[in-house]
C-alpha cells in the first residue's frame, strides 16, 4: 500500500457510516471495520482499491490527476 498525502485513511465506524455507505468512485458498499480513504481533493470517501488506482495516476504534490492517457478502469 503506497502512502499518499492526498488521502486520509479512516476506519469505517458506525458514525462514519452515517455519512457515507458506498465508495465515491465505484459505489461498492463500505462495511463497518473497512479502511476507507477520504479524498481531500474531491471531498469523498474511497475504498482501498479506488484509492490505489487513483494514486497511480495522481501527482502527489498537487493531488491532481496527471496521467495523459485515457484513465484506467476504475471498476473495482
Ligand atoms: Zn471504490
Amino acid at each position: 500500500m503506497s502512502h499518499n498525502a492526498c488521502f486520509v485513511a479512516q476506519e469505517a465506524t458506525p458514525e462514519l457510516l452515517r455519512i457515507v455507505t458506498v465508495c465515491g468512485e465505484c459505489y461498492n458498499e463500505i462495511r463497518q471495520g473497512d479502511t476507507v480513504y477520504y479524498d481531500m481533493e474531491h471531498y469523498r470517501y474511497l475504498c482501498a482499491c479506488c484509492k490505489e488506482k487513483l494514486c497511480a495516476v495522481m501527482d502527489e504534490e498537487t493531488c491532481e490527476i496527471v496521467a495523459e492517457e485515457e484513465a484506467p478502469s476504475l471498476f473495482c
